[in-house]
Parts: C-alpha cells; sequence; structure tokens
C-alpha cells in the first residue's frame, strides 16, 4: 500500500498552500469544506479563489514569511516544478505533511476522490498514479450510494445509546443494526420519510426486546464460484460481509478471502487431495457449536456447494440438530471454466447433454458405469479428475470413445493463472505430464472442445 487512508480532523489546523492555479483553488475549496484555516501564498488570486476571500478561513499572503512556523500540512500547486519540489523539500525537513499537486513522488499524502455523505464519506484514490481510474471509480459509488445515506447515519446515531443500554450482547446488537440499517427503515429515510422511519426503528427495537435477546446463530452455506471474484453472487457477497465465523476450503480464492470482514474469525478446514486439514465430521460439528453460540457461520465453499462439495452431508448435519441455515448456489467449476475456456458444455450440432463425473477415483480403481459415457453427442465433464487422467482415458477408449476424441484440462479457471491444454485422449496424459498441469484442473471431454478455437476470448 503507497498511501494509508485516514480521515483527519483539521478544524483546528491551518493549511499552507501555494499557488493560485486551478488545481490550487480546488485544494483549497476541500480544505474549507473541512473547516480548516487556508493560508493562500501567492502574488495574486485567481477568480475561483477570489471568491474564498469571504470566508474567515481564508487568508491571502504575497510572501510566506513566518507562516511555516504556524502551519499543520501544506500543499504546493505553483504550476513551476522546481518551485514545487523545493516546497517540498522544506516541508519534509520541518517533518510537515505535504502535497504537491500531480506529483505523488514529492509527496507525503495525496488527495482522495471524495464521496461525502456527512458524516459518512468515503475516499477513494489511485495513490497518485491514475486520476481518472479514481474519478470513474468515484462516479461507480456516486452512483450506488444513496444521497440520504448521510441522513441514515444522522437519524440512526440518535438511537445508538439507547439501543447500546437496551441490547447488551454485541452481536446481537450488531445484528439488530445490520437489519435496522438494511431494511425497510433504510428505505424509508431513503424516501424522505423521516418520521415513519424513526417509528419503524422504535418498533424493531421493541420487538428485539420482547424476544429477550435470544440470538439464534445461523449457517450460510455458500458457493463462492470457481475463483474470478466477480462471478460471486449479490447474496453471496451479502452474506460473506454479514458473518461472524467462516469456515473455507483450499478452493476458495484470496481475493474472495480479502471480502469476509476483519474482525470475523477465519477458519481453513481446506481439504487439499488426501489431505484433509479438518476431517469432515469436525466440520459438521464446528458449524453446529457456532451456531449454536448465536454466530452467523458462513461455510464458504469453492463453486457450488452441491456440487461434489459435500454440501449436502453438511446440512444434514445441521438439519439433525435444528440450527437454521441458507444455501446460496454458486457457479460451478464446469460452468466458470467452460464460459472462460470458450468451450459451450451443449451445442445444437455436437453435443445435447452434459455429464458432471468425479474422477477420483478410489484406489486407482474404475469403479463408474463408463459404457454410458461413451454416447455420441454427450460432453464429459470430469471434476478431481487429474491425478486419475491416464486411467479416465484409457477407460473410455477401452470402451469404444475414439483415441483421437478432443479433451481440455483447464487448470485455474476463470482466474488470471488459468491455463488450458486441448488434446486427445491419446496424447493429453503425457501433454499434461510434460506441460506439469496442477491442480484445481477441470476435465472436458466431447466434440465441443473443438470449438475453442474458434470461440475463446479470455487470456
Ligand atoms: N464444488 C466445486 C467442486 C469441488 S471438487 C464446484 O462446484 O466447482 C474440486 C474439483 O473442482 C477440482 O478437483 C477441480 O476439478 C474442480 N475445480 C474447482 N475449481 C476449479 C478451477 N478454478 N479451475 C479448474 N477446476 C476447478
Amino acid at each position: 500500500m503507497e498511501f494509508l487512508p485516514l480521515f483527519f480532523d483539521l478544524k483546528e489546523s491551518t493549511a499552507l498552500v501555494f499557488g493560485a492555479s486551478d488545481a490550487a483553488a480546488r485544494k483549497v475549496e476541500v480544505l474549507l469544506k473541512a473547516k480548516c484555516r487556508v493560508s493562500l501564498v501567492a502574488e495574486s488570486l485567481n477568480k475561483s479563489l477570489n471568491e474564498h476571500l469571504n470566508s474567515p478561513l481564508f487568508t491571502h499572503f504575497s510572501n510566506d514569511d513566518g507562516l511555516w512556523d504556524v502551519a499543520h500540512i501544506v500543499i504546493a500547486a505553483t504550476d513551476n516544478s522546481s518551485v514545487d519540489e523545493r516546497i517540498s523539500e522544506t516541508a519534509k525537513a520541518r517533518k510537515l505533511p505535504v502535497n504537491v499537486v500531480n506529483r505523488a513522488d514529492l509527496s507525503t499524502f495525496v488527495f482522495p476522490s471524495i464521496i461525502d455523505r456527512s458524516p459518512i464519506i468515503a475516499a477513494v484514490s489511485s495513490s497518485g498514479e491514475l486520476p481518472v481510474l479514481t474519478r470513474l471509480l468515484r462516479n461507480r459509488l456516486e452512483a450506488t450510494i444513496p444521497h440520504a445515506f448521510g441522513r441514515l447515519a444522522i437519524i440512526a446515531r440518535k438511537y445508538r445509546t439507547e439501543v447500546k443500554q437496551q441490547i447488551t450482547s454485541i452481536n446481537t446488537r450488531r445484528n439488530f443494526w445490520e437489519n435496522v440499517l438494511e431494511g425497510r427503515f433504510a428505505d424509508l429515510v431513503f424516501s424522505g420519510q423521516e418520521e415513519a422511519a424513526e417509528n419503524e426503528l422504535k418498533t424493531k427495537l421493541a420487538q428485539q426486546l420482547s424476544e429477550k435477546n435470544q440470538v439464534e446463530g445461523e449457517v450460510y452455506l455458500v458457493g463462492a464460484g470457481p475463483g474470478d471474484p466477480d462471478l460471486l453472487t449479490f447474496k453471496a457477497l451479502r452474506l460473506i460481509r454479514q458473518a461472524d465465523v467462516v469456515l473455507y476450503d483450499r478452493l476458495v480464492s484470496e481475493p474472495i478471502l480479502a471480502l469476509v470482514r476483519q474482525d470475523a474469525e477465519k477458519i481453513n478446514v481446506g481439504k487439499e487431495r488426501a489431505n484433509h486439514l479438518v476431517p469432515q465430521d469436525s466440520i459438521n460439528s464446528l458449524l453446529v457449536q457456532y451456531a449454536k453460540k448465536g454466530k452467523r457461520v458462513l461455510r464458504l465453499k469453492g463453486g457450488d456447494p452441491f456440487i461434489f462439495g459435500r454440501g449436502g452431508e453438511e446440512i444434514e448435519t445441521l438439519a439433525d440438530e435444528g440450527v437454521s441455515f441458507q444455501v446460496v448456489p454458486g457457479i460451478t467449476a464446469a460452468s466458470g471454466c467452460a464460459a472462460y475456456s470458450g468451450i459451450p458444455l451443449t451445442h445444437r450440432d455436437y453435443s445435447q447433454s452434459v455429464r458432471f463425473i468425479t474422477g477420483h477415483l478410489k484406489n486407482d480403481t474404475c469403479d463408474l458405469p463408463w459404457e454410458e459415457f461413451v454416447h455420441e453427442n454427450q460432453t464429459l465433464v470430469f471434476y478431481m479428475g487429474l491425478t486419475g487422467l491416464p486411467t479416465i482415458c484409457q477407460s473410455l477408449t477401452n470402451h469404444g470413445m475414439s483415441a483421437d476424441k478432443p479433451i481440455a484440462l483447464i487448470s485455474k479457471g476463470t482466474t488470471r493463472d488459468q491455463k488450458v491444454l486441448v488434446g486427445t485422449l491419446s496424447n493429453i496424459s503425457e501433454m499434461a505430464d510434460q506441460a506439469k498441469v496442477s491442480a484445481p484442473t477441470l476435465i472436458i471431454i466431447g466434440d465441443v472442445v473443438n470449438l475453442r478455437e474458434k470461440l475463446q476470448w479470455f487470456s
């Protein structure tokens, strides 16, 4: 991280601003908004700076005599790089935070793009590198954060002490606020009905108290998709943000884990082939234990929890124990890898059905109905099939599939490290050895693989 975002109270501080450029005027404007005193040093003022002369916080000086001693922060925007450089050096020598406009290299702080819903403030920065990108992101946030968001904070704040006194458990209180701030109360504030909103809040509080602060935990069994965080569902994202405890698998990608709340407890129960960090029984009972303590437990799984994900087994235990749960589907590896490798799983000309098969062959035995797999116009998708690849290819050809049948191996599908290897049943095992293909890898077999040549788009 090049710059750490911090929010400063500048009400009792003085900013020393050099220059009468447009950039200087923009900085002065935002400093005055933060009620910071501004001492501006320039020979003369431009039109927009002139307008600030009415402000009691703004003073114009023609030189910096005596001003350095009273400055708390320094901004250089003189349009003259050697003057800016000198200002930066002086500020650094005096250990004063300094910003040189458009020169992150000379600055010890940068101004972010601000989305102001006071008291809620969001700041976006590209560490001074790409202001255009920052502006684009700011525009998106502007569009998605309702303008009355600040009102939401102001009204909720009025009830903060009361809620704190009445709901003593931190978890219950957090649940309460989350429900209120995402529910009807928020909708009423956003539509300008503040009185009705306050009534709603009071009703919700009364209801909560009559339920005697009994919090029930809940388990969210959520599919995290194959890797690309953009492939999460909205619901998955919402529950990821809410959870108090997260039990996740090895397959869940880093960028997705980064979305988990910082104060949430994260437990890696990941499974690698033949290396179960936490045995399945213990996972099931951990889920139950945490939920019974009143926690919102997120069980985060790669892909879809109901496709080779043992999701069924986990919620069976929950159902037996009377713990409530929700299941959120995710994009399964087959869909993700097919889309990102340009291989449609079905196609009117080549394949009218698709089979998802586990390639995890117990003790290398081929205990699968191979004869059912060799039909024409069918796509086969093997999960967990990398280790058993030679056996899979051999068994299919033994049962009558052409040795020339196209086959694709997609590793780390949908991520930036995605690799796709295309061959035939007869040569793919050797190719995979040579290319040192690594897990997780999905196998797609069928004539649809040939379409990749024309349809691939992701690299
Ligand atoms: N529930 C998961 C599957 C778990 S089984 C889902 O619905 O996708 C684990 C297997 O899924 C791996 O061995 C591999 O075959 C496949 N897999 C999962 N993520 C993958 C990815 N990003 N790229 C390729 N294969 C993947």
